[in-house]
């Protein structure tokens, strides 16, 4: 709870400085108190049809029921946050034998490598023997980059040279992980957008090669979103979840926006569960995603 207050510092920060004399009431909550409210929200970047479907249940509570001053507000507000975070269902994901594989998927500079490393080292915490999968044959440095990530958290990792077929890669890496029963595969995929098409073609190859060996692979595909890149970022996670099956969102760079509510649009707009955030560069700055906790942190 203390390390998911720190990462929304800025978010939490923000809101309260827009929303101090609308926390601060201590009378009946007033139509332009919600206009206040409305546009803090706004700024954290909540988006507007979140923004407005928050609105919508906070005047019809209104209508039934005063809200008895700021204090009362907040705690509503909470519950709403909390609510829509909750709402997208978590799959079950456990694969009856090991492994499990989970792709990372994005566009480049989201954090996707990065992420990759500190989910390695995230499950090895949790005492699982794990295997990385460098995927992201197009840049040599994802490549070695990821390979210091591995020694950090000291696994193995797979890996082929810079420009190598990413699926011959993937498919040594998923006979790895069985033959050895590690019981986590995180692969980084290639998040290259030279066009749309070209990229759901390849995620869409790594998906049936995974599956060659592991008919129910991928068994989590997580897609890497940049917190900093606010409703941009929604459009983008678009593309991905039409076309790649995507199960949940890793939010990086959370530490370093006070755009933290994009969090709670994404959870909306895009039905997925916020999985994991990332609240830093270092290898244990990834925190499993608690709704709670957040809405909490944000607003507290
Ligand atoms: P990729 O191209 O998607 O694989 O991105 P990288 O993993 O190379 O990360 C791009 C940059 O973002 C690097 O400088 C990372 O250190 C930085 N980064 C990644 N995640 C976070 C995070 O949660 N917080 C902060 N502050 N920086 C991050």
């Amino acid at each position: 709870l203390d390390r998911m207050r720190q990462a929304v510092t800025r978010t939490r920060e923000s809101l309260s400085s827009r929303l101090e004399g609308v926390l601060a009431l201590t009378r009946t909550v007033d139509e332009s108190a919600l206009e206040d409210l409305e546009s803090a929200l706004l700024t954290s970047d909540l988006g507007l049809p979140t923004t407005t479907a928050i609105l919508d249940q906070l005047r019809d509570h209104a209508r039934r029921k005063d809200i008895d001053g700021g204090e009362e507000l907040r705690e509503l507000l909470k519950e709403q946050i909390q609510a829509i975070l909750e709402a997208p269902a978590r799959p079950i994901v456990e694969p009856a034998e090991p492994p499990k594989v989970i792709f990372l998927v994005g566009v480049n500079g989201t954090g996707k490598t990065t992420t990759t490393g500190k989910l390695a080292a995230w499950y090895r915490a949790e005492n699982k023997s794990v295997l990385l999968c460098a995927a992201d044959t197009f840049r040599a440095a994802a490549i070695e980059q990821l390979e210091v990530w591995a020694g950090r958290s000291g696994v193995e990792m797979i890996r082929s040279r810079q420009g190598a077929d990413p699926a011959a890669v993937l498919y040594d890496a998923v006979a790895a992980a069985k033959a050895r029963s590690a019981d986590i595969l995180v692969v980084d995929t290639a998040g290259r957008l030279h066009t749309k098409s070209g990229l759901m073609d390849e995620l869409e190859k790594m998906r049936r090669t995974a599956k060659r060996l592991i008919p129910e692979a991928p068994h989590e595909v997580l897609l890497v979103m940049d917190a900093t890149t606010g409703q941009n970022g929604l459009q983008q996670a678009r593309l991905f979840t039409e076309a790649s099956g995507v199960t949940g969102i890793v939010l990086t760079k959370l530490d370093g926006t006070a755009k933290g509510g994009i969090a709670v649009a994404i959870a909306r707009e895009l039905n997925l569960p916020v999985r994991f955030v990332g609240v830093g560069e270092k290898i244990g700055d990834l925190l499993e995603f608690d709704p709670a906790a957040f809405a909490d942190s944000l607003l507290s």
